[in-house]
């Protein structure tokens, strides 16, 4: 085809034959018509006289509502209209008049409705002698392409508009050479446009964050990840980069959008925070502590160190808070936190268990000397004065020790027994550190259960009075045969009442069992109060019916005796009971008067005044020196029961008795000795001159009937 097409033009010159020059140019010219409408662009050829379409291709012809044949003759004007004429008139004079090809581009509206992009090239035909005789014209459609350019443009504009817009961060860069950046961007890190322009992305991100961006750069991968960029003044802030692979400014480049994540990552560990630690103090919470004490519990294994953990309640906070109020209770926590963990060393840890719980754990230390030495700090920290809503209060801790590994395989395990350790601090009395010991569950128990029933107790009145005579010695010296001696009736010198809880499920309970824990949470109070009344009612009873004139003794506690209006309430039960004073005996310990020497000479003396007997009870356990005891309005001393007990045969136990009882007589006190179970105690007390004696060897406590059948008895065999 293509030779046939050249020559064509070469067979013009030798026109021999018009008949069959006819048939030949037809021939070149279907031809050429095949090979027209076979490429992908429209083409015609114009006579340049007269303007006329000569030859046409069907794309050509059809682009304009024609069809090969007949576009055939048409002047331009008809084929494209006067006014797209008119449009490329000079392109279609350069052509012909300056003989040189033109381009241009124009919309044509097709005939089938559609408006095109053309690109049109106008190439002149010239002949030998360089006339012009006419124009080819060929027509692509770049519409599509043209669009596509559009869009492209379109789209930079609009992520010229985008990152203008932005609030976030943008940047591009190419091969890693910074190429533009958003006024968010150059906010956040500080920086002028120009500054960043053409230098390195990489200038900008944190070093140790180098190696991830840079990878992602090389691998050109379109992902997400945190980074710390740098400010400009050298601030490191945390980041999320979004990064594409984009076309900017006609080229391919990394867009990154630079997400700052400060707030976000600020929320993210307020949340961490909140979940790990208490509000109020701080401190971590139950969740956190338990978590870092198991794992320094395996890592103390490993090392083969032990630790030791501390279980820390507040004394009475309870009562803070309901009669203080929160706000003041919410202080006395977060002094007590502030405190706990000023008085602790590094590597120790403490946590807030919940309510006015502690949890402390102690770095390894060297054995359990040192952990009771961190133990009294803390009492001693914990408890001093604090001021709090206009009032200063102290608040005493109890603290409960758990060693590891020796008292618990398992955080909870180790929890639990500090916990009981704790427990049994608060029974002890409270303010005070207890180690964990084996059994300490079951009495921990025993003492709560104790502990919740006793107020109850109170209430109720679940208490009794037993009653044990002190005889004369000289009397019961011929009591051994059961009957009187010739010097005289035996003498009844008193008789003591010791109160016993009736408890509904474990019986009668000795005063042992719960006067300390009475004592400690002041119940002793309504108690003592309780024995008081109880026993002068007694006491006028037993002298109305005139079966005893004998004082019947009360046990006082340090507490009752503390109290100012001291005086006043015995004054009350002696007027309440219808006793006179010259019936009561009140034992008290050499502790309770040595305490407050003063006030105790003062109260004891308006006792004396009311004919109150004063005995000093356990005498020889305490610290009285011969000059207090000289002061003091007392008439008998109670021998303590232990040194009794070692009579006769404990040499040294034979000598206090004997110092005992001389320093009484010389102080003109008679000398009771109790816990006398033994005839050859009575003997040996006998000897030594001791006045009077109380024990089982004459009788056991009993209950009130017993006591004064006991009392006929007597008075039926030796006329007590
Ligand atoms: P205490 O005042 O020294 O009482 C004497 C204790 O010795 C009584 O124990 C009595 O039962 C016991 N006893 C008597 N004879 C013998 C004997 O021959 N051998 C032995 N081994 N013991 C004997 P109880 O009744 O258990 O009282 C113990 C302590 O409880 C009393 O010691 C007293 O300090 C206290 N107590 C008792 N009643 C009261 C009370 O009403 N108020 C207060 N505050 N304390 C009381
Ligand atoms: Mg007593
Ligand atoms: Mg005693």
């Amino acid at each position: 085809m293509n030779d046939d097409a050249v020559r064509g033009d070469e067979s013009n010159e030798s026109a021999a034959d018009p008949q069959a020059e006819i048939a030949r140019l037809r021939a070149q010219l279907a031809n050429l018509r095949l090979l027209a409408n076979t490429v992908p662009v429209a083409i015609a050829y114009y006579e340049a006289a007269g303007r006329t379409c000569q030859m046409a291709n069907r794309r050509y012809a059809e682009m304009f509502g024609f069809d090969e044949r007949s576009i055939v003759g048409r002047p331009l004007e008809a084929v494209i209209g006067a006014a797209a004429a008119a449009q490329i008139e000079p392109y279609r004079h350069r052509v012909i008049e300056e003989r040189t090809a033109a381009a241009y581009e124009r919309e044509v509206a097709g005939a089938d409705g559609i408006t095109r992009i053309a690109e049109v090239r106008l190439l002149p035909h010239v002949d030998a002698e360089g006339t012009s005789l006419g124009a080819f014209v060929l027509i692509a459609d770049i519409t599509h392409h043209r669009r596509a350019e559009a869009a492209l443009r379109e789209s930079e504009e609009r992520l010229a508009k985008f990152m203008q817009a932005s609030e976030e961060g943008i940047v591009f860069h190419k091969d890693g050479y910074i190429t533009d950046a958003n006024p968010p961007l150059l906010a956040l890190l500080g920086y002028t446009l120009d500054e960043m322009l053409g230098r390195l992305a990489l200038e900008f991100i944190a070093p140790e964050a180098h190696p991830q961006a840079a990878g992602i750069m090389a691998a050109a991968a379109e992902t997400s990840y945190d980074s710390i960029v740098l400010h400009k003044d050298g601030t490191r802030i945390p980041v999320q980069f979004i990064v594409r692979t984009m076309q900017h400014q006609g080229q391919t480049q990394r867009l990154t959008i630079v997400r700052d994540i400060r707030d976000r990552l600020q929320a993210e560990q307020r949340i961490q925070h909140l979940a790990h630690h208490d509000a109020l103090t701080g401190l971590p919470n139950r969740l956190a502590f338990v978590e870092r004490l198991e794992r320094r519990m395996a890592e103390a294994r490993a090392s083969g160190e032990s630790l030791a953990l501390m279980f820390i309640d507040l004394d009475h906070f309870k009562r803070i808070n309901d009669s203080l109020g929160h706000a003041v209770g919410d202080t006395v926590l977060k002094t007590a936190a502030t405190r706990i963990t000023e008085a602790l060393r590094a590597g120790d840890m403490v946590g807030r268990f919940g309510g006015d719980e502690f949890l402390v754990l102690l770095a390894p230390r060297a054995g359990a000397g040192v952990v009771a030495e961190v133990g009294e700090r803390l009492l001693a920290t914990i408890g001093a004065p604090l001021a709090a809503g206009g009032v200063t209060i102290s608040v005493t801790p109890s603290i409960g020790v758990a060693l590891f590994p020796q008292d618990g395989a398992t955080s909870a395990e180790l929890i639990q027994h500090a916990d009981q350790a704790m427990y049994r601090a608060k029974a002890g009395g409270r303010a005070r550190c207890r180690f964990f010991e084996a059994g300490m569950a079951e009495a921990a128990l025993a003492e709560l259960a104790l502990e919740s029933r006793l107020a109850v107790a109170v209430r109720e009145r679940e208490f009794v009075l037993h009653f044990q005579p002190q005889v004369a010695l000289a009397a019961a010296n011929g009591d051994a045969a059961g009957a009187g001696t010739a010097t005289g009736r035996p003498r009844l010198l008193a008789v003591e009442a010791l109160v016993r809880w009736a408890h509904p499920q474990r019986g009668l309970l000795a005063p042992d069992e719960f006067i300390p824990l009475a004592e400690a949470r002041r119940l002793i109070l309504p108690i003592g109060a309780w024995v008081l009344n109880e026993a002068l009612a007694a006491a006028a009873r037993w002298r109305d019916s005139g079966a005893v004139t004998a004082p019947v003794a009360v046990n006082l506690a340090a507490l009752q005796f503390q109290g100012s209006g001291f005086v006043d309430t015995i004054r009350a039960a002696l007027a309440a009971s219808g006793a006179d004073g010259s019936m009561l005996e009140i034992e008290l310990t050499e502790r309770m008067l040595l305490a407050q020497p003063r006030e105790a000479r003062d109260a004891l003396g308006a006792l004396r005044e009311m004919g109150v007997t004063i005995t000093l009870d356990d005498f020889g356990t305490g610290h009285t020196s011969l000059a207090q005891l000289k002061d003091l309005p007392v008439q008998r001393l109670k021998m303590d029961r232990g040194f009794v007990a070692g009579l006769p045969g404990d040499e040294a136990s034979m000598a206090i008795a004997r110092a005992i009882v001389q320093m009484g007589h010389g102080l003109k006190l008679e000398v009771v000795a109790e816990g006398v179970e033994t005839e050859a105690q009575r003997v040996a007390l006998a000897a030594i001159g001791c006045d009077a004696l109380q024990g089982h060897l004459l009788a056991r406590p009993m209950s009130e009937a017993q006591w004064l059948q006991w009392l006929r008895g007597q008075a039926g065999a030796n006329g007590l």
